[in-house]
């Protein structure tokens, strides 16, 4: 199944920030990858990235990750994300303004409590399958 058939709304929504993003990081730093989109490593990232995405316990209301209390990524994932995020957000006003404003709006948005129960995107999947 492709990684952006698991998830829908905004969840799918900052799949695609973060995806825009890993493209701009990758096209800088892995210039040896195919030519079309990107390399090995940064797809493992965006595939955990989506992973994430679908089991985030807060569902469809997920914080940035950034606020979040509960920090879900393995520490070299978060690392990764962290320079990902630090190289590619500035650079991402030009070539994705709608991505990037929004994404600068959802980081000011104050850090939210611990999560509800079985809202997860994965949750809710497995319930409209059973
Ligand atoms: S639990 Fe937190 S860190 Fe993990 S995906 Fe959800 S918002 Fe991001
Ligand atoms: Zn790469």
């Amino acid at each position: 199944m492709a990684d952006t058939e698991l998830l829908s709304g905004k969840l799918l929504y900052e799949f695609r920030t973060m995806q825009a993003m890993v493209e701009i990081y990758c096209k800088a730093h892995h210039p040896l990858k195919p030519s079309q989109g990107v390399c090995l490593q940064c797809s493992e990232f965006l595939s955990y990235a989506n992973t994430r995405l679908d089991r985030c316990p807060y569902g469809q209301d997920k914080p940035t990750c950034n606020k979040c209390p509960v920090h879900c990524y393995k520490p070299h994932m978060k690392q990764r994300a962290r320079e990902i995020m630090m190289y590619a957000g500035p650079r991402m006003l030009l070539p994705h303004p709608i991505f990037a404003i929004k994404h600068l709006l959802a980081e000011r948005k104050p850090a939210p409590g611990l999560p509800p129960e079985r809202v997860s995107n994965r949750h809710l999947r497995k319930l409209k399958q059973s």
